[in-house]
């Protein structure tokens, strides 16, 4: 050994650059991911998760199916449409209801076996997605992006895109040492988002939830009331409550066991008789962006070697936001043409070309 210390370890081969790095398996990550694999690119989808899905979260518990992140979905424009009708070949999907206290004729949609499954329904026939995996850092390189992961491995690719809420891609480039068009990054940094507390009950016997199985509210510490038997998702009643975005910033740094204490005491009216078999609490830091982009995905550095931002803080904080924000993105990378020339004819997102994005938030 000489006086520098110990020789450094040598750093892990990066395995062969792809044409796009996916930072994030949500719905968002797989869209954009299934875009650019049908139009033949390369793609590496990568998240920290120990399965895909990110917000779209289904958990077993004592014999209970429960979705602890998103609820339901909706369906308002062609491409979410386009998705329905595969799902509905698949056999996976079914209509909840129309409404909760009062129905208003717009299908709620849940997937039978709990909403991760949509997300596995879109990675089905992706070639490379990799789960357990979080994301270190980013850095350029020559020729693109390289991913460090927390393995000491590093992925590289040409294009770059990020999936993850803002706040937690920008600590990636920030830790490589990235800096974004200065017009742009406070505009992003400017996204935050609300936090959420869910509690998960699995019970006995009936709920005390009135058909279809949920209530909406908008006073008490919890905003939605869920039961997933009645959702058609579990064999036996279970419960997901969901606390506003007040309580749970007022509570997060409070201890688990005493918060499910309190949250499971203000469920009693909609647990009713039925005797409680489990309860877990699951934090959500970055349930929903308080406000959103104006365009659908955002390529902060184009050219042959783009970094492009995509997520539910693009096209609205709900599934169909994030699932038509994945596709912009892959229209976006599609035409920078990830190692090849760039196309004149538009992105698809917003774009700073280096200098001031198009538009602002
Ligand atoms: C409690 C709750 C209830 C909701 N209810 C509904 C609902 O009923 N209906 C509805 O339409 N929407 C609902 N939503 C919103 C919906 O879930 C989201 O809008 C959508 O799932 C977001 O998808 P996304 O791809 O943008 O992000 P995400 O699903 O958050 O995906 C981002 C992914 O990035 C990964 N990641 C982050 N950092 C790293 C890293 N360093 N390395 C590798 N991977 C990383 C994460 O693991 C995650 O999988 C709800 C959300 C929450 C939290």
């Amino acid at each position: 050994m000489d006086d520098n210390g110990p020789e450094p370890e040598p750093a892990p081969a990066p395995t062969a650059t792809v044409d796009v790095v996916v930072v994030g398996a949500g719905i968002s990550g797989l869209a954009a991911a299934r875009r650019l694999q049908a139009a033949g690119r390369k793609v590496t989808v990568v998240d920290k998760g120990r399965s895909v899905g990110g917000r779209l979260a289904t958990r077993r518990i004592s014999g209970a199916r429960v979705d602890h992140g998103a609820q339901f979905f909706t369906q308002r424009g062609p491409e979410m449409a386009a998705l329905l009708d595969e799902l509905r070949a698949a056999g996976s999907v079914h209509t909840w209801c129309r409404g909760f206290a009062e129905p208003d004729g717009h299908p709620r949609y849940v997937m039978a076996e709990g909403m991760t499954a949509l997300a596995k329904h879109l990675a089905r026939d992706l070639t490379d997605v990799q789960v357990g995996r979080r994301v270190e850092r980013v850095e350029r390189r020559d020729g693109g992006w390289s991913l460090h992961l927390d393995d000491g491995t590093c992925l590289t690719g040409v294009a770059v895109l990020f999936t993850a809420p803002l706040p937690q891609s920008l600590e990636l480039l920030d830790r490589g040492g990235v800096e974004l068009d200065a017009g742009i990054r406070p505009e992003l940094d400017a996204i935050d988002y609300d936090a959420a507390l869910a509690v998960l009950v699995v019970l006995d016997g009936p709920s005390a939830l009135p058909l279809p199985g949920a209530v909406q509210l908008d006073r008490g510490p919890f905003t939605f009331v869920a039961d997933n038997r009645a959702k058609g998702i579990s064999p036996r009643p279970a419960l997901t409550l969901h606390t506003s975005p007040e309580v749970a910033a007022r509570r997060w740094d409070e201890d688990d066991a005493a918060l499910l204490e309190d949250l499971l005491d203000a469920a009693a009216p909609w647990i009713g008789g039925a005797g409680v078999v489990e309860a877990q609490l699951k934090r959500w830091r970055y349930a929903a962006p308080r406000r959103t982009w104006p365009e659908p995905c955002c390529v902060a550095v184009d050219g042959v070697e783009p970094l492009v931002f995509a997520g539910d803080a693009f096209d609205g904080p709900r599934i169909e936001g994030a699932y038509r924000s994945g596709l912009a993105a892959g229209t976006a990378l599609l035409r920078a043409r990830p190692g090849g020339a760039q196309d004149s004819s538009g992105t698809g997102g917003s774009s700073s070309a280096g200098s001031k994005p198009s538009t602002r938030p």
